[in-house]
């Protein structure tokens, strides 16, 4: 039989990523692919730049995406932050973290973790004394957003404590950017990483990263040649860097940069404040929905992230085949826990595009629907009407 066309079907993205992607984005991913050394793209590029610049907030100029995901982002600020030998403490409060620890270990470095429990926010004093406990440290690495539990950490007071004790800073921003706020320049933060596929809402595949002065010092100071010829930001500077002459170092992938850029202008036109505002606003209405329906949320309210709700699963109810009947019935994705999760909690996304009013009470209904054919012990019949009296009000403002 001869394969055809994949025609994929018609989802709500509300797991933790991708979320739903704007048709305005999927439009513009099929515009037609011109070369990657093209006079117009290098326009393009330099547009990208100065919008990637606004969502992260910074003037840096090692501003740009890597041409992979998040993961990738990840692997570009420690391949060439760390040096065989450094030490680096890296604050772990999830699955990320994890990763980050894989990585510094990975380029000959020594990690230092510092722990606190799944859904908990970083504990600055943790990080303090760790700090004054390992004097030869020379990077602090950290996630603002965790993903796997939906914990918010103060980023701006963890950098400025690493600051302190002459380190320089990594941070995750994989889920923030776009989702809530983020500032590059005010917060002091030297390399970070994102995605493309969470509240930017553009499809997988590209992950922004930006670096600082200081960090720029440092990568130029180095006595060992970057491990990862791919990530090596003095080779991909030469396609991605503002001087006359860029020269090839790998194909660029042109419309997913379309798509990028389309992704950016979206939230221009809305600005980043305003979006924060509306993650923000949708996240109470969900929150009050779920929490009314007698869902517990696995993060403390102070620290809670509006782009990630990660909530309790009722005793009794069979994980999977909620989220199958959710998806068949609804053709509604939401998250399963992850790692020492698994099985335990649902991650409901509020991401980008996917961040709406329709998508708070759509997801509340089947929610409720789903689990009351399941005879699950929920409270039904008022998940919508505080979800509603959260939506009749006007959004807050975030600065
Ligand atoms: C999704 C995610 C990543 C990884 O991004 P990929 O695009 O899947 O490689 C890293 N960190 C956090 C916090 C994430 O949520």
């Amino acid at each position: 039989m001869a394969i055809t066309s994949f025609i994929p079907p018609q989802r709500t993205l509300m797991g933790p990523g991708p979320s739903d992607v704007n048709p305005r984005i999927l439009e513009a991913m099929s515009r037609p692919t011109i070369g990657h050394l093209d006079p117009q793209f290098i326009v393009m590029m330099e547009e990208l730049k100065e919008l990637l610049q606004y969502g992260f907030q910074t003037n840096n100029t090692l501003t740009m995406p890597v041409s992979a995901p998040g993961s990738a982002g990840m692997e570009t600020c420690f391949v060439n932050l760390i040096e065989p030998g450094d030490t680096v403490i890296v604050c772990q409060n999830g699955v990320f973290g994890g990763r980050m620890k894989e990585n510094v270990e990975r380029c000959g470095g020594k990690a230092v973790m510092v722990e606190d429990a799944w859904g908990d926010a970083i504990d600055a004093n943790k990080l303090e004394a760790a700090l004054k406990a390992n004097p030869d440290t020379r990077i602090v690495a950290m996630v603002h957003a965790e993903t796997s539990t939906g914990a918010s950490s103060d980023v701006e007071t963890l950098v400025k404590l690493a600051h302190t004790h002459d380190c320089l800073t990594i941070v995750d921003a994989v889920t923030s950017l776009g989702g809530s706020p983020l500032k590059v320049d005010e917060w002091g933060i030297d390399a970070i990483y994102s995605g493309s596929q969470k509240c930017l809402s553009c499809t997988p595949g590209l992950s922004p990263v930006s670096f600082s002065e200081r960090a720029i010092e440092r990568i130029k100071a180095r006595t060992h040649r970057v491990q990862s010829w791919f990530l090596d930001l003095n080779l991909v500077m030469s396609y991605w860097g503002t001087g006359a002459k860029r020269a090839y170092h790998h194909t660029a992938p042109i419309n997913a940069l379309y798509a990028l850029h389309e992704s950016l202008v979206i939230l221009q036109e809305e600005g980043l404040e305003n979006s924060w505002s509306r993650h923000l606003h949708h996240h109470n209405a969900l929150r009050d929905g779920l929490e009314a329906m007698g869902l517990e949320f696995v993060v403390g309210k102070a620290d809670r992230l509006p782009q990630l709700n990660a909530v309790t699963i009722p005793e009794g109810v069979d994980d999977a085949a909620v989220r199958s009947k959710l998806l068949a019935d609804y053709k509604l994705e939401i998250g399963a826990g992850l790692g020492v999760m698994a099985g335990k909690v649902w991650r409901i996304g509020l991401m980008g595009y996917a961040s709406s009013r329709r998508n708070v009470l759509f997801c509340l209904n089947a929610l409720e629907d789903v689990l009351s054919s399941m005879n699950a012990p929920i409270q039904r019949g008022v998940a919508l009407a505080a979800a509603h009296k959260v939506l009749n009000h006007a959004p807050q403002e975030c600065k």
